[in-house]
């Protein structure tokens, strides 16, 4: 196993910490391996780094920060543009490592899990996404950057949401501090690569592995200014917590428990189940933006119910290199158990199984794999409809007035995403206009990665993605003339 250990250490990351521009020891010689989902094999390991290093690090992003920050905003973006040249010439390796590492089929993560983050990273290649100066009366508005940004990501997109955070606080004139998912850490161990692979001045850009203790030391260090977390509603409510100690301005972007609304003017709803069960189970469903409540007007309800279970099965699951699965494996052994016991608890509450259920599909008894499950008959009172899952399981719900599919989507503390189907457009952009949530598609469009992403409610505080972003990492200044 050790030997095999150094050879796959070799091929894909360094077990350290990149600080300061270089790669650097952990202070502590403890390791967190990290596994192939699809095979349980250790694949790699990162540092269990402790409170000393995230120091060190914040006091690299300190020491660059005022060069940094002082720079015209068109030489810091030409680093983000020669880090967007360098990753395209990288493909088949973060491709590799991001489906050895979370389990996404290979084709699914070529497209989202590479090709949306380098095009999120291309968006901040633009010197004019730094907001000009302008006046009000007698005041000079001027925005400047807040500081060194500390950066805590999950593990279920990690290149994109730490593209997401690090492309903007970067051109804003920020330094970071990143903490990377202690499951996933491969691409980001890569991305560090390419920002040394392109010059960024040393301090710029640091990383530091560990899980939650080490995010927690970076969110109280006095040095960072500002928290940009993605994870859980339960670690991110932590994160704030701690960071009010120091009136630390958090951006949040947490979890998610989606609505798809299908009224019963629809013209094709077929095609239209088949998209909710692909949303659903994007990621094998572990996304946070996922539609996981069906809402199908009574009427259409139990022929809806059929079909949705029919099209989950027709979601392969296994390897993901094999290009006819559309399912992989749950990234992580603790979190197979977390899904299962949600379709347990599905059980449990009565709502009706349909199609997957418990067992591991069949012929996978290696990986943390799931079947697509479906349950219907979830009502609004259930767990399974109020919490989220982050797994391949769709609960489909009846509604009987529009008002009420309003007041079922809007049922949750969550508020990140939610979907409207009619055929009445204008009926359709009524509904979105009711619903509590950050991002809302109309008639199935398509995502759009300039567009602000983020949540109402306990999903969040806070946007990411475009120029809008760029906000959470600028302060205010006004000067009176
Ligand atoms: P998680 O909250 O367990 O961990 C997220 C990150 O925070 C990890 O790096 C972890 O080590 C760290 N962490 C955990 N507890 C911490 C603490 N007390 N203090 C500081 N850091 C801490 O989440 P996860 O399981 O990695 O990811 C899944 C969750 O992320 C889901 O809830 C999902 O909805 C959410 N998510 C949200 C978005 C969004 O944009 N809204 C995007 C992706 C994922």
């Amino acid at each position: 196993m050790q030997a095999l250990l150094k050879v796959e250490l070799k091929l894909m990351w360094r077990d350290k910490n990149y600080v300061d521009g270089a790669w650097v020891d952990s202070t502590s010689s403890e390791f967190i391996h990290v596994l192939n989902p699809s095979t349980e094999e250790v694949i790699g390991r990162v540092p269990k780094s402790t409170a000393a290093d995230v120091a060190a690090a914040v006091a690299a992003a300190t020491g660059a920060f005022p060069d940094w920050s002082s720079r015209a905003p068109s030489d810091r973006v030409g680093y983000l543009a020669a880090a967007h040249r360098r990753l395209g010439q990288q493909e088949d390796r973060f491709v590799e490592a991001i489906v050895a590492d979370v389990g996404t089929p290979a084709k699914i993560a070529r497209r989202l899990q590479f090709g949306l983050p380098r095009t999120v990273l291309e968006s901040y290649t633009d010197p004019s996404v730094f907001p000009g100066e302008s006046h009000i009366g007698n005041s000079l508005i001027i925005r400047e950057p807040i500081g060194v940004v500390g950066a805590i990501t999950p593990w279920n997109y990690p290149l994109h949401q730490v593209v997401a955070k690090v492309a903007p606080a970067l051109a804003a004139g920020c330094t970071v501090v990143l903490k990377p998912s202690e499951v996933t850490p491969a691409v980001v161990m890569l991305l560090a690569e390419v920002f040394g692979d392109v010059d960024l001045p040393p301090g710029v850009f640091n990383v530091v592995n560990g899980a939650a203790e080490v995010g927690a030391a970076l969110v109280t260090d006095h040095g960072v200014d500002m928290v940009s977390f993605t994870g859980s509603t339960r670690a991110g409510r932590e994160v704030g917590a701690m960071a009010a100690r120091d009136i630390k301005r958090v951006a949040l972007e947490l979890g998610g428990k989606g609505a798809n609304i299908v009224l019963p003017d629809v013209k094709d709803l077929d095609r239209i189940l088949k998209n909710a069960v692909g949303n659903c189970f994007l990621n094998s469903g572990q996304t946070c933006l996922a539609l996981t409540r069906l809402l199908i007007h009574e009427s259409q309800y139990d022929d809806a119910v059929v079909r949705v279970a029919e099209i989950a099965r027709t979601f392969t699951v296994g390897d993901p290199h094999d290009p006819s699965t559309k399912l992989g494996p749950m990234t992580s052994r603790s979190h197979l158990q977390r899904v299962r016991d949600y379709i347990q608890l599905g059980i449990d509450e009565g709502a009706r199984l349909v199609a997957g259920g418990l067992d591991a599909p069949n012929g996978l008894d290696r990986g943390y794999f799931v079947q697509p499950t479906v349950f219907a008959d979830v009502n609004s009172t259930m767990r399974i409809a109020r919490e989220e899952i982050f797994g391949p399981v769709l609960s489909v719900m009846a509604y009987t007035t529009e008002q009420q599919a309003v007041e079922i989507a809007n049922g949750t503390e969550y508020g990140l995403t939610a979907a409207v189907w009619s055929g009445d457009s204008d009926v359709a952009m009524r509904l979105a206009r009711q619903i509590r949530a950050g991002q809302v598609d109309v008639n199935g469009g398509a995502f759009n990665p300039q567009a602000p992403f983020g949540g109402y409610k306990q999903s969040g505080n806070g946007r990411e993605l475009g120029a809008l972003a760029m906000d959470e990492y600028l302060e205010i200044k006004s000067v009176q003339q």
